[in-house]
């Protein structure tokens, strides 16, 4: 169930997302709000050194094991303007973090390059539940997963 401050927190996503276009990056954001609604950490993708485990979500999941106690981890949530990919996934299990809510879905993801022509992806596009058990996750919220989309749309235009 998604409501007015989850969508707050989906569109700070977009920007961040759009800030890593704008960087010449993939264009991915990620926050991390505590359990009483505090921005805690936000990031965006940066892959495009060529390290491309440089995802948000995973950086978020390193901040909040080195900054934050078990329980407050839990009680967390990680905004994201698209899916945890496995990895990233994975490192927020690893880590204890709570509720995920996303803006775009990997499946939307993997469909859009298709359409686009993009080469799938050597990882997997498996779902976040495929990964991980026991967390709380909302998403897709489509008027926000088609500003994604542009986004994504606008990154390969740029190539
Ligand atoms: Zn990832």
């Amino acid at each position: 169930m998604i409501n007015g401050n989850d969508l707050m927190h989906l569109r700070r996503c977009i920007e961040l997302a759009r800030a890593a276009l704008e960087a010449g990056d993939e264009p991915f954001g990620s926050v991390l709000v505590s359990a009483s609604g505090d921005v805690l950490a936000e990031d965006h993708n940066h892959v495009a050194g060529g390290d491309h485990t440089q995802h948000p979500e995973f950086a978020l999941a390193r901040w909040a094991a080195k900054n934050m106690t078990t329980d407050e981890r839990g009680k967390a949530t990680v905004y994201t303007s698209g899916e945890h990919c496995p990895m990233c996934a994975a490192a927020h299990g690893w880590v204890g973090l709570g509720r995920i809510v996303y803006a775009s879905s990997s499946e939307q993801l993997a469909q859009w390059m298709c359409e686009m022509g993009v080469a799938a992806t050597r990882v997997r596009n498996l779902a976040i539940h495929q990964v991980i058990r026991d967390t709380t996750i909302d998403g897709p919220v489509p008027e926000l997963a088609e500003q994604v989309r542009e986004l994504h749309r606008q990154f390969r235009d740029k190539r």
